[in-house]
């Protein structure tokens, strides 16, 4: 110690020392347990359409889940998918943060409700997801696309609370697990297999997986074909075949995930309240169909529908498109069903170029083919939702027993062993 620093401290000072910086820290772990209840309380009077819950084991905080009103909104607004992901809480205090985050109409990640929790499993995750069907009447959503790393609890508890929606393993997961279990990358062969929108492209895919090597492929076929195929996976995934954005969620709350559980979860609502009010500030006073990032996507599109020729069409719905009036090939688009040959309109959920040459052919709005949750109409509604700050110094804070004991200062009464001349016997008189 004292070649570190130049001061010499003996033992007895060094180990009160840290005592008492270990009081002061279960100091602040107590004091935050004692607000978290009034502050979910006060958001759901105070912001209609809150979902908070804290359940207690005894003493000790046991789980708690807080969806806010205005990220509810816009996820009722945004793409139906939801990213699924759990990391561990860096305060020393074994918690489990689990998010679901979703992804709006411009690209942009946004959270949509935060849990705590001890570990990750079936009963937690169950927990979880139940809390996000009430925050937001997911249950009968069948459109709804669940993305997640695979997590094995969290499958089943998706299986069980919402069967009707479409869970999406991550290809990235698979990818790494494969890399790690057969020390060959077969990234490309999965995202192939994956992509495939038809059964027969699936399988040449997977004959391509097979020949290379049969262990890589007994260990896909292991995993149901309908959580990451295309052709068995029935909605669009809008371009999502990873968890990535769950991922770039826990990024973002790095630093908020070195905080006591209600610091965190006091820092998550401030930083989603600034967040939320700068993109409302960004979209509000903007006018154009839709917003600046999904535009620049299909502007080289429009473009590119401009050169393309429409060489047959058998009735009013099907087209075949190409680049020049004598190429053979060619793509086939069916305007009813929203697909085309080149599959671009099954992944993304919007029109590709080819799509676009027979939607302008008809003398139709290209808008019309666009879903809404694509337009900046829903953008600008979605961040406009009303949110009242909690000032947490005003908090009225419920009694609870302590979940760590606070030591007292000196050595325990308990184990001090006492002199002759302490051990009094007191009686009554
Ligand atoms: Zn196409």
């Amino acid at each position: 110690m004292k070649s570190q620093n130049g001061f010499e401290v003996d033992y007895q000072t060094a180990y009160r020392s840290i005592k008492d910086l270990e009081e002061e820290k279960n100091e602040a772990v107590l004091k935050s347990y004692s607000k978290f209840q009034s502050y979910f309380e006060w958001n759901i009077v105070n912001n209609p359409g809150t979902h908070a819950d804290i359940q207690l084991n005894g003493s000790e905080l046991r789980q708690s889940y807080l969806c806010l009103n205005i990220c509810a909104k816009v996820f009722s607004l945004s793409l139906p998918i939801i990213a699924l992901d759990g990391c561990h809480v860096k305060n020393g205090s074994n918690y489990t943060l689990l998010t679901a985050t979703g992804i709006n109409s411009n690209s942009e990640i946004y959270p949509i409700a935060i849990g705590l929790v001890f570990g990750e499993c079936q009963e937690t995750w169950t927990y979880f997801i139940k809390h996000l069907d009430m925050s937001l009447s997911l249950r009968e959503n069948v459109d709804l696309v669940i993305l997640s790393d695979r997590e094995k609890g969290l499958a089943l508890s998706v299986e069980s609370v919402l069967p009707k929606c479409h869970h999406s393993f991550c290809l990235y997961h698979i990818g790494k697990n494969i890399k790690t279990k057969f020390r060959s990358n077969y990234n490309r062969d999965i995202f192939k297999a994956a992509r495939a929108t038809t059964i027969d492209g699936f399988k040449s895919a997977m004959d391509l997986i097979e020949a290379k090597d049969s262990r890589v492929f007994d260990y896909l076929n292991q995993i149901p074909k309908e959580n990451w195929a295309e052709a068995y996976f029935g909605k669009c995934r809008y371009g999502n075949l990873t968890s990535n954005i769950a991922e770039a969620m826990n990024s973002s709350l790095l630093k908020i995930r070195n905080l006591h559980p209600f610091e965190l979860v006091y820092e998550f609502v401030n930083s989603t309240y600034d967040n939320f009010k700068k993109k409302f500030a960004t979209y509000k006073d903007m006018s154009d169909l839709f917003p600046p990032y999904f535009k620049k996507k299909i502007l080289p599109m429009i473009e590119e529908s401009r050169h393309l020729r429409v060489l047959y069409t058998d009735d009013n719905d099907i087209y075949r498109v190409s680049k020049d009036n004598s190429s053979s090939i060619f793509k086939i688009v069916d305007i009813k069903k929203r697909t085309c040959t080149c599959t671009f309109m099954q992944h993304n959920g919007f029109p590709c170029s080819h799509m676009m040459t027979c939607i302008f052919l008809r003398g139709e709005r290209l808008e019309d083919h666009i879903e809404n949750h694509f337009k900046l109409a829903n953008l600008k509604l979605a961040y406009s939702t009303c949110f009242k700050f909690c000032d947490i110094e005003l908090l009225e804070t419920k009694t609870m027993e302590p979940m760590i004991k606070i030591r007292k200062r000196g050595r325990p009464k308990k184990k001090r062993v006492r002199s002759e001349a302490e051990k009094i016997f007191h009686c009554t008189t």
